[in-house]
């Protein structure tokens, strides 16, 4: 059985474009509009010899009101989250800690179930001042990344397949 590793985090983090990189094509919608990727998003992903299935999510908000389309986004995304070996919980190195970032820490941290951190949109930055912010998470050293310019994503995902 291939290891199931799930893109987890709030919408507009990178998420699919991470997903995009992973799997070599451009099947996950990137877009700047937050939230579109609604549904769980499945593709085939490899690092050398090892072959992983990714799981690409449309954005995790643990609050979501009744009705809201954000509640059934969550919903898929816990379902998401349950099939996998390992979470990657992406978040976002230019925006900054965010309360929903605490939210789904504290999810993940509940589930006890493997999770590497990675702070996506970090080209440019180097793993210092900027970063510290996330330790608050308490899911312990952050990975900068940029799914935009492929940066970290190959240590990110050894990083990952290394907790299956
Ligand atoms: P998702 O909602 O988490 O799936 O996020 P998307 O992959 O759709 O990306 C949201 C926005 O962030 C888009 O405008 C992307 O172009 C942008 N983005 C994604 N990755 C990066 C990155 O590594 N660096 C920068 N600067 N922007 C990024
Ligand atoms: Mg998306």
């Amino acid at each position: 059985m291939k290891p199931v590793v799930a893109l987890v985090g709030r919408p507009n983090v990178g998420k699919s474009t991470l997903f995009n990189r992973l799997t070599g094509t451009r099947d996950a919608i990137v877009a700047d509009l937050a939230g579109l990727t609604r549904d769980r998003h499945y593709g085939n992903g490899r690092l050398g010899k090892r072959e992983y299935i990714i799981v690409d999510t449309g954005g995790f908000e643990p609050d979501a009101g009744e009705g809201s389309i954000y509640r059934e986004m969550a919903q898929q995304t816990r379902q998401a989250v349950a099939e996998s070996d390992v979470v990657l919980f992406v978040v976002d190195a230019r925006a900054g800690l965010s309360a929903q970032d605490h939210d789904i820490a504290n999810y993940l941290r509940r589930l006890g179930k493997p999770c590497v951190l990675v702070a996506n949109k970090a080209e440019g930055m180097t793993q210092g001042a900027q970063l510290v912010e996330f330790f608050e998470l308490g899911l312990g050293e952050v990975l900068p990344v940029s799914g935009a310019h492929g940066q970290g994503v190959r240590s990110m995902i050894e990083t990952a397949l290394d907790q299956v």
